[in-house]
């Protein structure tokens, strides 16, 4: 009887520490990427203003050179801008392969939700 309960302690014991492991990597996963995706916007080339996407969404890298732009719109308030908070410039999900200027805007600014 004194063995069955101490093998029962072990074995509830055991299953504590697995769930808090489990616990604790599924609530870090959603920030498992952020510094490799910060590294990689801060290694993408920006965007030109020759750009055939830029010309055809009207890119500027200074929103206050827009025109017809929502008063405070830019990419570093828009919900396709990929780069950290507070970030210069990041990935834009418009401009594959490529970063943007987080002061930039285009025609297809659409807010942060
Ligand atoms: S879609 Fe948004 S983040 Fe991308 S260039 Fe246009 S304004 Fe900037």
């Amino acid at each position: 009887m004194f063995q069955e309960n101490c093998v029962k302690q072990v074995i509830d014991e055991s299953r504590r520490q697995l769930l808090k492991r489990v616990t604790l990597g599924v609530a870090l996963i959603p920030f498992a990427g952020l510094p490799l995706r910060a590294a990689i916007a801060a290694d993408l080339p920006l965007v030109t203003a020759d750009d055939p996407t830029a010309k055809a969404l009207k890119y500027v890298s200074d929103a206050n050179k827009a025109s017809g732009t929502k008063p405070g719109s830019k990419c570093a308030n828009c919900s396709n801008y990929q780069g950290a908070a507070g970030s210069a410039q990041g990935g834009c999900l418009l401009f594959p392969g490529k970063a943007v200027k987080a002061a930039g805007w285009c025609s297809s600014w659409t807010a942060k939700t």
